[in-house]
């Protein structure tokens, strides 16, 4: 009988103590998780890139709390269409196929409720329809934990980690996983605004052609690598005819729209020949093409007049056109270095408003 009691007292001991030890490694496993979102911001504040704060956002939470196991995918909001586009995945086994390249009715929850979702088992879960979800996405998921990235109340996108068996995270699992959207969401905010300053120094606002500033620089580059190539290079300058006029008549407004119409046709007509393409000053355009002598430069640039020449343009519901006079310069025949060949595409269009406009005109 004594024997017994002991036993019993044993066994209960051991239960205890088990709990116990169970209880100590979820506290370690906790702290180390915590540690650990210091060395997430350390290497998410590191890059600047939105592929690289993706790419260590997904990694990091894949491991850490998906243990390499299931999918991790990102999700970012596109500006323009305010949708969801798949952005990075991780995924135990390589060979599955995400679907939903737009998100499904787990993300749009998300989303709508601005706050983080762990479903346990979606069988039991009356918040979604399971036969909808099936039909959308082939994908077996049982368990998933998601969280929004928000910035000041505006939504940038979801982080989302999801299982084929039930019960895969716990709410701790989750609240973690919200920690890392929090720090997460701060450098795709911050790489965004660093994508747009990238894109500001390099695109015009009106036209989205390159800027002077960034045309200088590639063309340099193009006219040493055409040098050392033996390849010519010519350059085209482009400059409206008259634009005062249909600014003082039709409005700045209207002035607008024909410098971007210009570009676009400037663009289009071009585009099989890849060349360089400037807003250079206000109406005036800088085209620089590779591999074109200045005989063969001389015909683009023609057949470009006439076409700038040949559209129609409405404004203010009357039809008019618009002319230019293009310099043309070409390397080496002309100038063995970049700036000299602007001068003297420069001087070329110069001498075309000379002699009457609406025309090319070589150095
Ligand atoms: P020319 O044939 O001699 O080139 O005559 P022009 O009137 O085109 O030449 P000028 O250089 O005197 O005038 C250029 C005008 O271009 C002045 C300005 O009103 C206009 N302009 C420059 N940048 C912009 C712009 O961003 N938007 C609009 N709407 N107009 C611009
Ligand atoms: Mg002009
Ligand atoms: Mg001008």
């Amino acid at each position: 009988m004594r024997i017994q009691g002991f036993q019993e007292k044993i066994n209960i001991l051991n239960a205890e103590y088990s709990q116990e030890i169970k209880k100590s490694i979820a506290l370690l496993e906790k702290s180390m998780r915590y540690n650990s979102l210091g060395n997430i911001l350390k290497e998410i504040n590191s890059s600047l890139e939105l592929d690289s704060v993706a790419e260590i956002l997904t990694s990091e939470v894949f491991s850490l709390i998906g243990k390499n196991k299931g999918v991790c995918v990102l999700y970012l909001i596109d500006n323009q269409t305010q949708k969801l586009v798949l952005f990075k995945t991780k995924k135990g086994d390589k060979g599955l196929v995400i679907k939903t390249k737009e998100g499904n009715t787990l993300d749009f929850w998300v989303l709508r409720h601005a706050s983080p979702l762990l479903v346990e088992d979606i069988k039991n879960d009356f918040r979604f329809d399971l036969d909808k979800l099936l039909a959308l996405d082939a994908r077996p998921v049982a368990s998933l934990i998601s969280s929004p990235f928000l910035s000041e109340n505006k939504q940038l996108g979801i982080l989302r980690l999801d299982s084929e068996i039930p019960g895969a995270y716990s709410q701790d699992d989750l609240r973690f996983l919200a920690s890392i959207s929090d720090l997460g969401a701060v450098a795709i905010e911050n790489s965004e605004l660093f994508k747009r300053a990238q894109d500001l120094a390099i695109h015009d606002v009106l036209t989205g052609l390159y800027t002077k500033v960034y045309f200088m620089e590639r063309f340099k580059e193009e006219c040493k690598r055409a040098l050392s190539q033996k390849t010519p290079l010519s350059l085209l300058m482009l400059d409206i005819d008259f634009f005062k006029n249909y600014n003082d008549q039709f409005g700045h407004t209207a002035g607008d729209i024909v410098l971007k119409k210009l570009s676009q046709i400037i663009t289009k007509t071009l585009a099989s020949l890849h060349p360089l393409i400037s807003r250079f000053g206000g109406e005036e355009f800088c085209i620089a093409i590779t591999g074109k002598d200045k005989k063969e430069a001389y015909k683009i640039g023609d057949y470009l007049r006439r076409e700038i020449e040949n559209e129609k343009v409405i404004l203010r519901r009357s039809e008019t056109h618009i002319t230019t006079s293009v310099g043309l310069a070409s390397l080496p025949v002309d100038a063995l270095d970049d700036e000299d060949l602007i001068r003297k595409a420069d001087k070329a269009m110069y001498e075309a408003k000379q002699k009457g406009r609406n025309q090319v005109c070589s150095f």
